[in-house]
Order: structure tokens, then C-alpha cells, then sequence
């Protein structure tokens, strides 16, 4: 599976899983993505630290 912010591949028991209540959910790699996307609401194409390995 995919990270929802960053786009990297994640395995299954890293992943952090949020499911929202209107039944969207998300998958992210770290905390960290995890507080990007929904607390600080970043759009990924401006975070200089997403796919900077490709
Ligand atoms: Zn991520």
C-alpha cells in the first residue's frame, strides 16, 4: 500500500490507518505524514521533504 500524503510504498503492520467517518480512509507511513495531511493540512507537492528519493 501507498502513503496517502507522500505517495511511498508502506508495508501493512507500519502503516498508519485513519478512517474517517464518512468512510474515506487513509494510509500513511509516519506520523508524521500523518499530522502533514491532517492537522496541517500540506499539500504534498509543496513539502520539500516528499519523494525527494523519486
Ligand atoms: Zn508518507
Amino acid at each position: 500500500m501507498k502513503c496517502t500524503f507522500c505517495g511511498d510504498e508502506v508495508k501493512i503492520h507500519k502503516a498508519i490507518i485513519y478512517y474517517q467517518s464518512n468512510g474515506k480512509s487513509y494510509v500513511f507511513c509516519s506520523s508524521k505524514c500523518r499530522r502533514s495531511m491532517l492537522i496541517l493540512n500540506r499539500d504534498p507537492k509543496k513539502v520539500k521533504w516528499v519523494n525527494k528519493n523519486g
